[in-house]
């Protein structure tokens, strides 16, 4: 039966007393989530690109595999209909998928997905993005309101999850207008409105993984990382004499992603920061940010952070720790990568008959 949740928004029809499935869509972080499902016991399910076929069958935790010829096909209200009848599946979201659809075809559909997926919104749309992290009371850089403000470094960005992809350097306004020219001609983008402008924050990056648990009502960090991105950690590797940093057009593009340590003495803002965008979520976006989050910005020299960016969903940084990270060993006594803690909220949530409590 479908339930109205407090925004007076219908939810999914879910068989809680029913064997549940693991679902998610075949890219990202779907090996680590299905490790992890499998591992908390549940049977996993994978919908998978047809020319990655070959590659996921190699991966035995993948309990059932369905290939389609694009993603979009999740949109068909048979397709669910036909995946919910047969496996009473969750679907846990990634980037891929938010990437992928639109965010109205996201929200209508009909399988459970695992999170609050109204703020998937609020994380692809840069305007509501920064008011809930104004809302988080983050150290976050100065947004320009247009092209005419640009004075000194700026990173200008694409709306959505696309990995950095696009991103660029300017230092006044012809080089904007160059570079948007380009994008425009690509059709990347449709105009410069398309564009987002950012103050560049000097220092290092970091991104802090986090879950917050609402069965539990705490806030656990499983990780840290940074990203290896192209060819702007590239440009370090020519030495200076050959001055070719001046000739390559810098790009964001994620290749990869690295592990990192945190001084302990930081952890205390770190702790502090994801607290206050639990808050926040809660109070703009009910339910809030159950399950994965991560909080995404730059250390200066003073040791202060620059957040610029947020994922209200698992990131694929969270890879490098599908045996635990040096902070999950802290919390738990098995391996407890991201998507092993994603599956074992669900199972609590099954036992407690509070699913709705981690489902929209
Ligand atoms: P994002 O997709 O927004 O996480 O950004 C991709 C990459 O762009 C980041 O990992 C950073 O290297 C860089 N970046 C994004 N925003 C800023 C900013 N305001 N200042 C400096 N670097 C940034």
């Amino acid at each position: 039966m479908a339930v109205v949740d407090s925004q007076n928004k219908v939810q999914n029809d879910i068989d809680i007393d029913g064997k549940l499935t693991i679902m998610t869509l075949g890219s990202h972080c779907s090996l680590q989530v299905l490790k992890g499902a499998k591992d908390e016991g549940f049977e996993t399910l994978l919908v998978c690109d047809e020319k990655r076929v070959d590659m996921y069958k190699r991966f035995k935790f993948i309990d059932h595999l369905i290939s389609v010829k694009s993603f979009n096909e999740i949109t068909n209200a048979d397709f669910q209909t036909d995946l919910i009848t047969r496996f009473n599946p969750i679907l846990i979201p990634h980037g891929t998928l938010i990437s992928t659809l639109d965010m109205a075809a996201l929200e209508n559909i009909k399988i459970p997905i695992f999170g609050n997926k109204w703020i998937l919104r609020w994380e692809s749309d840069r305007v509501l993005k920064q008011q809930l992290m104004n809302e988080s009371d983050m150290h976050s850089p100065i947004q320009l309101e247009s092209k005419h403000e640009i004075d000194g470094l700026c990173i200008v960005k694409l709306h959505g999850a696309a990995g950095g992809k696009g991103y660029f350097l300017v230092t006044n306004r012809k080089e904007f207008e160059d570079q948007a020219r380009l994008l425009i001609e690509s059709k990347t983008i449709r105009s410069e409105e398309d564009l987002f402008i950012q103050k560049y924050a000097n220092g290092v990056p970091v991104y802090l993984q986090y879950f917050y648990s609402p069965i539990n009502n705490e806030l656990e960090l499983l990780g840290i990382d940074r990203r290896y991105e192209t060819d702007i950690d590239a440009i370090g590797r020519i030495p200076s004499k050959y001055q070719l940093s001046a000739t390559i057009e810098p790009s964001y593009t994620v290749v990869g992603n690295i592990p990192i340590v945190l001084r302990e003495s930081l952890l205390p803002e770190v702790y502090s920061m994801g607290e206050r965008f639990v808050n926040a979520s809660r109070k703009l976006v009910p339910p809030g940010i159950p399950g994965p989050f991560c909080i995404e910005g730059v250390y200066d020299n003073n040791a202060n952070f620059t957040a610029f960016e947020f994922s209200a969903r698992i990131v694929a940084g969270t890879n490098l720790y599908i045996s635990g990270s040096p902070y999950s060993d802290l919390l738990y006594d098995v391996p407890m990568s991201m998507g092993r803690r994603i599956a074992l909220e669900i199972n609590k949530a099954k036992d407690l008959s509070k699913i709705e409590l981690v489902t929209t």
